[in-house]
């Protein structure tokens, strides 16, 4: 349970990444572009051109890092999700503390007070879109507006003045304004978040009930349906041999009539554990069909692949011993396999139902065996029909075309 709690919050992690980089975009150069146009108007690459160009620069540098985030390989970044966030964050912040020092030193720098107005109202401006943007990380949330006021309270402690102290308090107000107000959209994004991916897990948890046998965990009827219309449309497509079984518990009513239907119950888990071995190739199933009875699916199989199965289905069967109650309860099945390679002869309707007959043929033919039923006319009968001939336990019943 804690590891599935630490898969989900992980997964919220790696989309709480994604989200807060594309939420920041616009914010990656927009620090150099509005310095670049407060600076260039106000002729700072006469006057101050260290000062000019080194901020840019700084500017530019962090923005790009910023933006190379954004390019990454999603499969490392979420791999390396944490470490990702942390230099985002670290990106997002040290830019509002360099905007936040440079409007200081203008603020008090006795020549450039002409920039004090714009950079102050960049800085606010700033200030309250990027936290409402990407505030939905707890500590851009706090760190970000509070990183850009902070040079200029420890100014004003060296600076004292009756406007710098209403300033002061003027950016206390600011401060507790945006930390309250984008409080709401922090945790509308993070309720959404986690509402959300409730509703997908217990999606896929609705999802996975509805095709799975709550018995024997196998999957359901209703599963192995869809299943059988995907990858009889596929084997029609590339023409090749497919192979169904039903593989129905012999004497199961006396079973259960002898040991009790618990003891039954647990027979059918057990005999759903052998048969959850078989079909584990792309394209094939298992699942349980009704009461006693299973069925498989095998793509790209002929009757030669599917006897061999069967046979070794019958052989685990007789050496299986269900131990319910003290006592020991012996289990065998009788398999009936219709083989064919789909096309206008070969129909979806008829391959269950002369599955189906192939069984009830092991049955009269005394249990414990299987039967395949197979068409004269279908390709793949022609070249395994012989070898089967010489089969084990199985009888090959080959039938006319109509
Ligand atoms: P056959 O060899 O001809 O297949 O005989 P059978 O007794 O296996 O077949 P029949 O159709 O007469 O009986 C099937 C039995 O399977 C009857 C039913 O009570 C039992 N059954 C079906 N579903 C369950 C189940 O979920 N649990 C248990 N314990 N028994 C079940
Ligand atoms: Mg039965
Ligand atoms: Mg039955």
């Amino acid at each position: 349970m804690r590891m599935r709690t630490d898969i989900v919050t992980s997964n919220l992690n790696q989309q709480a990444l994604a989200d807060l980089l594309k939420r920041g975009r616009s914010g990656h150069y927009v620090y150099a572009i509005i310095w670049f146009v407060i600076a260039a108007i106000n002729q700072l690459q006469y006057t101050h051109v260290e000062l000019m160009y080194c901020n840019l620069a700084l500017f530019v540098a962090v923005g790009t890092v910023r933006a190379a985030l954004t390019r990454l390989n999603k499969d490392f970044m979420d791999r390396h999700y944490k470490a990702i966030t942390r230099v985002l964050e670290i990106c997002v912040c040290a830019q509002s503390l360099h905007f936040g020092l440079l409007t200081t030193y203008i603020y008090h720098h006795p020549d450039l007070q002409p920039l004090v107005f714009p950079m102050v109202l960049a800085a606010a401006g700033i200030v309250a879109a990027g936290t409402t943007t990407m505030g939905v990380n707890k500590h851009i949330r706090l760190w970000y507006p509070g990183l850009m006021i902070a040079p200029f309270f420890v100014s004003f402690a060296f600076y004292y003045s009756q406007t710098n102290f209403v300033l002061a308090c003027v950016l206390i107000i600011f401060f507790v304004y945006i930390e309250s107000s984008t409080r709401f959209v922090y945790l509308d994004y993070w309720s959404s978040k986690i509402n959300s991916a409730m509703l997908l897990e217990k999606t896929i948890e609705l999802t996975a009930r509805s095709v799975t046998d709550p018995l024997t965990k196998l999957h359901n009827r209703a599963y192995f349906n869809e299943h059988l219309d995907r990858e009889w449309n596929r084997a029609y497509r590339n023409q090749q041999s497919v192979a169904v079984m039903f593989v129905d518990l012999d004497y199961f009513k006396s079973i259960n009539d002898k040991f009790g239907h618990a003891a039954g119950d647990l027979c059918l888990i057990q005999a759903g554990e052998l048969l959850a071995k078989y079909g584990h190739r792309a394209g094939d199933a298992v699942a349980r069909y009704g009461g006693e009875e299973f069925v498989l699916f095998f793509a790209d199989t002929d009757a030669n692949g599917a006897a061999a199965i069967a046979d070794k289905i019958c052989r685990e069967f007789r050496a299986m011993t269900v131990i319910a109650l003290e006592a020991k309860i012996e289990l065998r099945c009788s398999i009936g396999i219709c083989c064919c390679t789909p096309d206008s002869y070969n129909q979806k309707t008829t391959f269950l139902s002369d599955a189906d007959k192939a069984m009830y043929s092991a049955k009269k033919k005394g249990r414990d065996r299987f039967e395949i039923y197979q068409r004269d006319d279908d390709p793949a009968a022609q070249r395994s029909a012989t070898r089967l001939q010489r089969g084990r336990s199985g009888l090959i019943q080959s039938v006319g075309g109509s």
